[in-house]
């Protein structure tokens, strides 16, 4: 049997602290069917993150460029720092039957779920917001004043989960993961990018 597969785009949003990064990189070491695109940011590099692997550091100039080419799928500031998706990461690999995840903020995701109808859109909740200002806390990657900002943005952003065809509860982290994983699965085998030909025999 012969078959075609077009790309994936799955897009996986949530507030900051809902478990978004510890299931996308999960879901890239199990599944070497996805790549990650890559987004740029103007914000700073973290200790623990390595340039061109979880961002693009830019400045704030080269954002401007890139926004002046129309070079971004889409773009947003987010918890004041600015975010942008590069058509360059996501349409080439797409093209060659390629999955590509997303992960990006609510604006962004809407944006993306308005250009691109047939993308997977996952929104991943914690199960109650002492759980969201605990992980953000443990995590320590931002100060009080940051982290307070995320959480004021966090119930907005909730407010809007019907947007998304998923939802996701990241409580117990393997079960979210098994149910990320089964709706992946599943949107493998969607006719809108699956395509077996049938022979004769
Ligand atoms: P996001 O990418 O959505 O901002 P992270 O993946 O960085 O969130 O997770 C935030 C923190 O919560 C991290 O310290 C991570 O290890 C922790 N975490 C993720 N999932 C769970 C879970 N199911 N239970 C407890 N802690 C979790
Ligand atoms: P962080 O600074 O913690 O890495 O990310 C903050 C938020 O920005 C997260 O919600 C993350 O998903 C989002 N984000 C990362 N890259 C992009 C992007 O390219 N576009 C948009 N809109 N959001 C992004």
């Amino acid at each position: 049997m012969k078959e075609i597969r077009k790309g994936m785009l799955l897009v996986i949003s949530g507030p900051s602290g809902a478990g978004k990064g510890t299931l996308v990189s999960k879901l890239l070491d199990k599944d070497p069917s996805f790549a990650f695109s890559v987004s740029v940011t103007t914000r700073g590099r973290r200790e623990n993150e390595i340039e061109d692997v979880h961002y693009h550091f830019i400045s704030e100039a080269e954002y401007d460029k890139l926004l002046s080419e129309d070079a971004f799928l889409e773009h947003a500031s987010v918890h004041g720092h600015r975010y942008g998706t590069l058509k360059s990461e996501v349409y080439e690999r797409m093209e060659k039957g390629q999955n590509v995840l997303l992960d990006i903020d609510p604006q962004g995701a809407r944006a993306v779920m308005e250009k691109e109808k047939d993308c997977v859109s996952v929104f991943i909740l914690p199960p109650t917001y002492r759980d969201l200002k605990v992980r953000l806390h443990t995590r320590n990657t931002e100060g009080e004043e940051e982290i307070q900002r995320r959480l004021n943005n966090a119930r907005g952003e909730i407010e809007q989960m019907s947007r998304y065809r998923y939802l996701v509860v990241n409580d117990d982290l393997e079960l979210a993961f098994d149910q990320l994983a089964a709706i992946v699965r599943a949107e493998k085998q969607n006719s809108v990018r699956y395509f077996p030909e049938i022979e004769e025999e």
